[in-house]
């Protein structure tokens, strides 16, 4: 039997949970000989195999994109309504998080040991705002391209494209190269994309089958508000996005990007999963490169629409496990901070959890809360990384439909 790729990863996915939790629940002394032997190094290989990618792929697709776009007007539009609508719909996915967390109120449910929290602590910290604007701009773009920086990657790409463009003819050689590895990349990810229904059997088994589901008992409604929250947000405003502001069809975009969404889940990296989603939107979504390559990389590290959610949603339990009234002020407080700190943090696993510390600050409420949602936290992180990656790729095909129809006026007025 022959299959398709995107079948391929989703089989490989379904029999990573269903094994995975077998030895969880069956034998998991088995689990515990085989995972460092099979299931972690087929996750590892992948993962490496992947991000291996990411940093020469953002470079060279932004590269190509600016200068392909041309005009500098042209970026400067589409980055507008690229980041316009980043914040716009990361605010609406925190609002529907707080909304049903509200309504459902997973934080009153009996049985929660608040004694998990004790000893949290904050890992890491979220950048302030202005300290990311200002770090726009690598001071080095070398470091920034060994730090894996996204935002300085992006920032110096753009002024090479930009100086490419005005150079014309003399840079030729120069363009040419970046053509050609840009090439050279996406040839490696078709390559690579071969061993992803491995890679997310092997994530998937050993990330189910090191936590299980026991954690799930008492946190069951807090872990279904975030998934219906989560499912809510990709329906109303992705679908509503495709459907009224790109005028396509919500099946065909989330039939079509099926596989990136499986890779996401598994890796619960944004960022490791751009070159596929990159791939993915260009080639079946039929996004042109040059929007494609500057909307989604910028997307991985500014628009974490599932994370938003689950900040929502942890916050308002958060507070009802406490026993603390959140007021209408403080919930905005909350939409606000969310919103500026998924800025400057790039799409990586866990990185949900420094952000959410910073939000629960912002209105007071005990950062060793998150203790409480820690351990359910790893599972949650997979659909809401498939969530985010959604968001960017709705928004590429959006502004490319837009710029589309706009060209098209354009030429009709020309030839008038
Ligand atoms: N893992 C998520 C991502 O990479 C971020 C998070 O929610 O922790 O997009």
């Amino acid at each position: 039997m022959k299959f398709n790729l995107t079948t391929k990863i989703v089989i490989g996915l379904i029999l990573g949970a269903i094994v995975g939790l077998g030895l969880n629940l069956f034998a998991k002394d088995i689990f515990d000989v085989l995972d460092p032997y099979l299931f972690s190094p087929l996750g590892k290989i992948f993962l490496n195999l992947i991000s291996m990618l990411v940093v020469p792929i953002v470079f060279f697709s932004i590269v190509l994109g600016a200068a392909g776009l041309g005009d500098p007007k042209m970026l400067g539009r589409i980055g507008l309504k690229t980041v316009i609508y980043f914040l716009f719909t990361t605010s609406i996915a925190i609002t529907i998080g707080l909304a049903l967390a509200n309504i459902l109120d997973p934080g009153l449910v009996e049985g929660i040991d608040k004694t998990q929290a004790e000893g949290y602590k904050a890992e890491g910290e979220a950048p302030p705002i202005s300290e990311t604007l200002m770090n726009i701009i690598p001071k080095n773009p070398i470091t920034a391209m060994t730090e894996g920086n996204m935002l300085q990657i992006i920032a110096f790409s753009i002024f090479i494209g930009l100086g490419l463009t005005v150079l014309g003819e003399k840079t030729k050689g120069i363009y040419k190269l970046v053509e050609q590895g840009n090439d050279l990349m996406m040839y490696l990810v078709g390559l690579v994309m071969k061993f992803a229904p491995y890679g997310t059997f092997g994530l998937i088994a050993s990330a189910i089958g090191s936590q299980g589901f026991s954690a799930l008992k008492s946190m069951g409604l807090y872990f279904s508000v975030v998934l219906l929250a989560l499912i809510i947000h990709a329906i109303v405003t992705y679908g509503g996005t495709i459907m009224f502001l790109a005028k396509k069809s919500p099946i065909w975009f989330f039939k079509n990007f099926a596989p990136a969404m499986s890779v996401a889940f598994s890796t619960s990296s944004s960022n490791a999963t751009l070159p596929i989603s990159m791939e993915v939107a260009q080639k079946k979504l039929k996004v042109p490169e040059p929007v494609s390559s500057f909307v989604q990389p910028l997307g991985a590290t500014i628009n974490m629409d599932g994370t938003a959610i689950m900040q929502g949603v942890a916050t308002v339990f958060i507070a009802q496990v406490y026993g603390v009234d959140l007021s209408m002020g403080e919930l905005v407080t909350v939409v606000l901070t969310a919103v500026l700190a998924s800025i400057g943090t790039a799409g990586v696993p866990g990185v949900g959890l420094i952000l959410l510390a910073m939000v629960l600050s912002s209105v007071n409420l005990p950062v060793e809360g998150i203790g409480l949602i820690l351990g359910i936290d790893r599972i949650l992180d997979m659909a809401r990384t498939s969530i985010n990656i959604s968001g960017d790729a709705a928004c590429a095909v959006y502004v490319a439909e837009t710029e589309k129809k706009r060209r098209i006026k354009d030429q009709r007025g020309e030839s008038i």
